[in-house]
C-alpha cells in the first residue's frame, strides 16, 4: 500500500472510531449492516450498464440486469405497491431532479414546502437549480408548527402549480397525504411525495403511506431510516413509469451505480424482515419518550412534540443558539445540526433551534432510558452554556456520561 493509500484508510479509520465514540442524533443518518457495506465495496462498482435490465448500452450485464431487477421487486414489496419504480438515482437530489424533469417543463410552476419551515433544498429554493428551472411556490407551517394546509389549498388555487409536493427534512409530524390529495385533484396537478426521512417508518406501517394515497411520483433517499446505502428510489404510477425512467437516464444521469443498487437490494430485503417493523416502532417510541423529557424539562418543541422519528428543540427561550449547541455537544462527542424554528429571528448559519433524531441510536440498540439520559445530559450543555460554565466544568463530565451511555 503506498503513503497516500495509507493515508486514505487511515482517515476511514479515524472516522470509524469517530462513529463509535459518539451518541449520533443527526435525523438523516443512520448505521448500515456489514451486507449493506459490503454489496457497495464489491466489484459491481467495476461494471458499466447504463439503460435498464434488458435494455443496456454494454455487454456483460447478466448479473447486474438479475441483481437490479431483484432490486426492483424487492423495494415493491418493502412498500407493498405495484408503483412503477426505479432504483438508479444517486441520491434523493437526484431522484427530485429525475421526478421533476419527468412531468414539468421549464418554467412550470412548483409548489412545495418552505426550506424554513422544514423542507429541502430540492423543494424549489433559490439556491438549488430546481429554483432556477421552475417558478416555485412555497406553503408553509402556522403558529403551532404544523403544516397549514389551507395555505396549501389557496396557494394550489391561485398558482396552478404542476406538481404539489409534500414531504420535509425538518418535520416532526405526520403528514395528511390525503389532504394533499384531494387539494392537487381540486388544482389539476400532480401529487408528489419526497418521503426521504420518513421512509423507513412508512414501511413498517408507523407513518400513513403514500402509496395508500395515490401519490402520483414517490421519492425517497435510502440511507436515512430506511438504513441503507446513501441513494435515492422513485416511485411512480405505472403511466408515469417510461417518462421517469428516461428522466433518470439520459437526461439527468449516466452508469448507474450498480455497487450502491446492490446495496439497496440488501437493505431492502432487511426492510421486508420482521424484525424491521419493530426497530422502526423503537424508532418512534424512543422519539417520544426523548421528547418527553425535553418537556418536562420545560423545554419548548416545535409543535409541541413528535409523531415520527425526530424532533426540533426550539431554543429561543434558553438564550442558546442552534449553533452554540451544535458546536457545545459536539466537543462532548453528541452530534446533531442546529435548525430554524418557526417565526426565526436568527440567520440559518446561526438559528434558534436544533433537530434531533432518533433513527441511528436505536440501530445502535438504546433503549427510551438511554434516549432519556442523552437528553439531560443536552440539558445539561444547554444551562452551562447559560451560565458560561461549559468549558471550564461540564463538557468533560458530559464526555464522560457519554462513554457511559455508549
Ligand atoms: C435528505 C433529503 C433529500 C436529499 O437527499 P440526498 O441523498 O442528500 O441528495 C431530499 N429530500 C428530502 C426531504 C431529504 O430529507
Amino acid at each position: 500500500m503506498n503513503e497516500k493509500v495509507k493515508e486514505v484508510f487511515s482517515l476511514i479509520e479515524a472516522e470509524k472510531k469517530r462513529q463509535s465514540e459518539t451518541i449520533e442524533l443527526i435525523a438523516s443518518e443512520n448505521f448500515v449492516s456489514q451486507d449493506v457495506l459490503s454489496a457497495v465495496g464489491s466489484c459491481l462498482t467495476n461494471k458499466y450498464a447504463e439503460g435498464l435490465p434488458g435494455k443496456r448500452y454494454y455487454g456483460g450485464c447478466e448479473q447486474v440486469d438479475r441483481m437490479e431487477d431483484l432490486c426492483r421487486d424487492l423495494w415493491r414489496q418493502v412498500f407493498r405497491t405495484d408503483y412503477h419504480v426505479n432504483v438508479q438515482p444517486h441520491s434523493g437530489s437526484q431522484a427530485n431532479l429525475a421526478a421533476y424533469c419527468a412531468v414539468m417543463d421549464v418554467g412550470d410552476t412548483l409548489l412545495a414546502m418552505s426550506l424554513n419551515d422544514g423542507g429541502h433544498l430540492t423543494h424549489g429554493s433559490p439556491v438549488n437549480q430546481s429554483g432556477k428551472l421552475y417558478r416555485s411556490v412555497f406553503y408553509g407551517t402556522d403558529e403551532n408548527g404544523y403544516i397549514d394546509m389551507e395555505d396549501v389549498r389557496r396557494k394550489a388555487l391561485e398558482y396552478h402549480p404542476k406538481v404539489i409536493l409534500a414531504g420535509a427534512s425538518a418535520y416532526p409530524r405526520i403528514i395528511d397525504f390525503d389532504a394533499f390529495r384531494a387539494i392537487a385533484d381540486e388544482a389539476g396537478a400532480y401529487f408528489m411525495v419526497d418521503m426521504a426521512h420518513i421512509a423507513g417508518l412508512v414501511a413498517a406501517g408507523c407513518h400513513p403511506s403514500p402509496f395508500a394515497a395515490g401519490a402520483d411520483i414517490i421519492t425517497t433517499t435510502t440511507h436515512k431510516t430506511l438504513r441503507g446505502p446513501r441513494g435515492g428510489l422513485i416511485f411512480a404510477k405505472e403511466e408515469l413509469g417510461k417518462k421517469i425512467d428516461s428522466a433518470v437516464f439520459p437526461r439527468t444521469q449516466g452508469g448507474p451505480l450498480e455497487h450502491v443498487i446492490a446495496g439497496k437490494a440488501v437493505a431492502a430485503a432487511e426492510a421486508l424482515d420482521p424484525s424491521f417493523k419493530i426497530y422502526a416502532e423503537r424508532i418512534v417510541e424512543n422519539c417520544a419518550a426523548m421528547a418527553d423529557e425535553f418537556l418536562s424539562m420545560g423545554y419548548d418543541l416545535v409543535t409541541g412534540g413528535t409523531d415520527n422519528h425526530l424532533m426540533l428543540l426550539d431554543l429561543t427561550r434558553q438564550d442558546v443558539t442552534g449553533i452554540q449547541l451544535q458546536t457545545a455537544l459536539d466537543a462532548c462527542h453528541i452530534t446533531l445540526n442546529k435548525n430554524c424554528v418557526p417565526h426565526e429571528t436568527r440567520s440559518p448559519q446561526v438559528a434558534s433551534g436544533v433537530r434531533i433524531g432518533t433513527a441511528a441510536m436505536t440501530t445502535k440498540g438504546f433503549d427510551p432510558d438511554r434516549f432519556r439520559r442523552t437528553a439531560r445530559l443536552i440539558d445539561r450543555a444547554v444551562r452551562a452554556l447559560r451560565e458560561g460554565t461549559f468549558e471550564s466544568a461540564e463538557c468533560a463530565k458530559i464526555a464522560d456520561e457519554v462513554r457511559r451511555l455508549l
